[in-house]
């Protein structure tokens, strides 16, 4: 695999060239902020992003689809819809989240929709030049990745180096007329990582990640739950802006015509009040507190046990977005370990 050096003129005309023949989504001012969406005019990507308001997730479980059509007469069909598309500018962190929401989707019952999407995308990562202001991905092993990309960006000085990881990743660099790294452009782009380790912490956890199962198992009464949880308006906000939060709901919808009709999924989150309501109205997580509390031991532990890795890649958007401001994990993580 190759890794190619190029000046900001050439990655502005490599960036054109895939606009110009493909579906592309890159990152984007939205007024002060950032957002994903589709890219037509090259000059609009903006790699120099803090964080993006919704994570990337978005393209591979998208707010709302459609899984199936069918006929009251008989029938149902799968919908599938997913062209090849590149996703440009995806930061180490969402790109983990992606890794494990690859994991989580191939677990138990192999998820084809989320699996044509992701085979469908090329996926470009792009190292983090200017750190949000409650990223801590630093403490998460988020801020940096050294494989699994399908092509890396990293900015050294003036200049990008563009390191292909895969055979879609060479081929979306297939044509490009600039020289190899060389030696000193790695050394220069290890500097990189090393940086963004240390930089990516705007919140300090005390304990490495892999101790938050243990700590969690030991910590179902802490007072903290109660504490915080009388804040929360269940609004949601944590569940939706998480690159790692993944549940959804499913529902039947009927046409008009009282024939036809689809069933979709659309995203769901378990800070809702009627998230964990089943058949009969039994609603068994009804108390803020619970739900409080579960969202921090799927994170710390239950996915976890399931993957192997913690479910939290430290973007700091849940902090962000909590208007009551109780959403910091490494803040809930740092008073369990100081006890009760
Ligand atoms: S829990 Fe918060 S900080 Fe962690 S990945 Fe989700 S949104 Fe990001
Ligand atoms: S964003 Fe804050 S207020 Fe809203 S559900 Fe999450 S913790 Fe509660």
């Amino acid at each position: 695999m190759s890794v190619k050096k190029l000046d900001k003129k050439a990655l502005n005309s490599w960036v054109e060239s895939l606009v110009a023949g493909q579906k592309v989504f890159g990152v984007q001012a939205k007024g002060e902020r950032f957002a994903f969406a589709e890219l037509t005019d090259a000059s609009a990507l903006r790699l120099d992003y803090d964080v993006t308001m919704l994570p990337p997730k978005k393209y591979f479980l998208p707010q709302r689809e459609d899984l199936l059509t069918f006929k009251r007469s008989g029938g149902h069909e799968s919908v599938i819809e997913c062209d090849p598309f590149v996703l440009l500018g995806v930061h180490p962190y969402d790109f983990v989240a992606i890794r494990q929401m690859d994991a989580i989707f191939e677990k138990d019952n192999d998820d084809i929709h989320y699996k044509a999407r992701r085979n469908a995308a090329t996926i470009v990562v792009c190292d983090v030049q200017n750190a949000s202001e409650n990223v801590f991905a630093g403490c998460m092993n988020g801020a940096v990745v050294e494989d699994g990309y399908d092509v890396l960006i990293t900015g050294i000085g003036k200049d990008y180096l563009l390191d292909a990881g895969t055979e879609k990743g060479e081929a979306l660099l297939h044509g490009v007329g600039a020289p190899d790294a060389r030696a000193e452009d790695m050394a220069e782009r290890s500097k990189v990582w090393e940086a963004n380790k240390a930089a990516l912490k705007k919140h300090e956890l005390k304990c490495a990640p892999a101790d938050l199962p243990k700590l969690l198992g030991s910590s179902e009464e802490h007072p903290v739950w109660a504490e915080k949880a009388e804040g929360c308006f269940s609004c949601g906000s944590c569940n939706l802006v998480c690159p790692t939060c993944y549940c959804f709901d499913v529902q039947d919808e009927i046409d008009w015509n009282m024939d036809s009709g689809r069933r979709y999924r659309c995203w769901d989150g378990c800070m809702l009040t009627n998230f964990a309501t089943v058949t009969g109205n039994h609603n068994f997580r009804p108390k803020v507190e619970d739900r409080y509390r579960h969202r921090y031991y799927r994170k710390g532990k239950y996915i976890p046990e399931k993957i192997g890795e913690i479910s939290c890649v430290g973007c700091g958007r849940c902090i962000t977005a909590c208007v009551a401001k109780i959403a910091n994990p490494v803040e809930i993580y740092n008073r369990l370990l100081e006890g009760k």
